[in-house]
């Protein structure tokens, strides 16, 4: 008998190799997520099993395992033999005061009694050595939770911590999110590793209009992103001169539009050079001038790759729900300005064309300026604190 923690995870795609190479990533990261932890892990089928770590590690092992991509739920759990005599004996050590339920799972067909008999057996175990305990099926205050798996073994528990969900990170690819200082694109960042994209990152600054706490803040926001992402490239290019020149050169009203198609461009050959299937921002429609449908294709029609734009129909509350559930909406809201509010036009274009939008851009040498953006980019490598 000894006190372990069971794991669960998503069943849904679960078929053939694509079933091995999914749990072989998803036990590949929860190992890499709990290095700095000595334990056991053992895979029987349907669950996974940490054991023999320190006690006083559990809490702190528990947290950690909450932001693995691809868990369910995880339990602190006894472990026992499947042994008829050996579960009965524990349950009926259990304590309990007030309303309860068991609910048991015999995965092993070849344990002698089934799930609805255990059930009913281990039920009337507990009513028997508890004067307070009382059945209630419907909404308990207790639930007593007995698994008889394939391994040979049994587990009981009480409750399920649940876990961030998705699938492994990793098991849909790799992508690059164009993270600003906002509170939009790491939540579109962790929304879309959740889906099992591992992610780089790409952030554009405008030192010396921008300052040094702005780029600092941007790296932050990416560690605290790592937490769920695990390690994160960040690519950090200088936009200065960029803007400079569209200031100079292109009408104002068109000076978003453009500087984002540049974005765009510079992050698909990011996306080429880093073997990176897609491109991911925070935009949200009708958020502002820049992220209006016409808005978006123009800025859109510049790259060939996919590009997931997870908070879409988001509104802002939705967001910060979500910023404030992963920890970074506090780094977000600090103060520091972004590259986009530098020479910021008063008028911004709502429904930009494709045809103005290129005739602009006639006043630049584009490749020249994306040319030199990326052979001056500095690239980090950043990992969970
Ligand atoms: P966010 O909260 O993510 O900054 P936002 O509501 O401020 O979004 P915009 O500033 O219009 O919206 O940016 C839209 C998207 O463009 C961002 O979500 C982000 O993906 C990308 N983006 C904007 N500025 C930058 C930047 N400086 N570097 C990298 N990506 C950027
Ligand atoms: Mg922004």
């Amino acid at each position: 008998m000894k006190k372990v923690l069971l794991l669960k995870f998503g069943e849904l795609f679960l078929k053939g190799k694509n079933k091995k190479d999914f749990e072989n990533l998803l036990v590949g990261n929860i190992r890499k997520k709990l290095a700095d932890f000595s334990f056991k892990l053992a895979f029987p089928m349907g669950r996974i099993v940490i054991s023999d770590y320190d006690e006083f590690e559990e809490d702190m092992i528990v947290k950690r395992l909450t932001t693995v991509f691809g868990l369910i739920g995880v339990s602190k759990a006894t472990e026992l033999k499947a042994d008829k005599d050996e579960i009965f004996n524990f349950v009926s050590t259990i304590k309990i005061s007030g309303t309860f339920r068991v609910n048991a799972k015999r995965a092993d067909k070849k344990f002698p009694l089934s799930s609805m008999e255990l059930e009913r057996e281990l039920g009337a175990v507990i009513l028997e050595n508890n004067k307070e305990a009382e059945v209630d099926l419907h909404n308990p205050k207790y639930h007593v939770n007995v698994e008889v798996r394939f391994n040979d073994l049994a587990y009981v528990y009480y409750e399920t911590i649940k876990c961030a969900g998705g699938l492994p990170l990793g098991s849909a690819g790799k992508a690059l999110l164009l993270l600003s200082g906002g509170i939009d694109s790491p939540v579109a960042g962790y929304l879309m590793a959740k889906r099992g994209l591992k992610i780089e990152a790409v952030h554009f600054h405008s030192y010396p209009y921008t300052s040094e706490q702005a780029k600092e803040k941007v790296i932050t926001l990416a560690k605290e992103l790592c937490e769920y992402c695990d390690e994160i490239k960040l690519h950090i290019v200088s936009f200065t001169k960029i803007q400079e020149q569209i200031h100079m050169n292109c009408d104002s009203e068109y000076m978003i539009t453009i500087m984002r198609r540049i974005m765009m461009r510079i992050a698909e050959k990011i996306c080429n050079q880093n073997d990176l299937g897609a491109i991911i921002t925070g935009e949200s429609l009708g958020q502002v001038a820049s992220q209006t449908m016409q808005s978006i294709n123009v800025t859109n029609s510049v790259v060939s790759l996919p590009v997931f734009r997870p908070v879409i129909a988001f509104d802002k509350e939705d967001i910060v729900e979500v910023a404030e559930k992963i920890g970074t909406f506090e780094t977000s809201i600090l103060p520091y300005e972004d590259c986009c509010t530098v020479f910021l036009p008063k008028y911004p274009v709502i429904k930009p064309t494709i045809k103005k939008a290129e005739y602009q851009e006639k006043f630049l040498n584009i490749e020249n300026l994306v040319d030199v953006a990326l052979s001056n980019q500095e690239e980090i490598v950043l990992t969970r604190e």
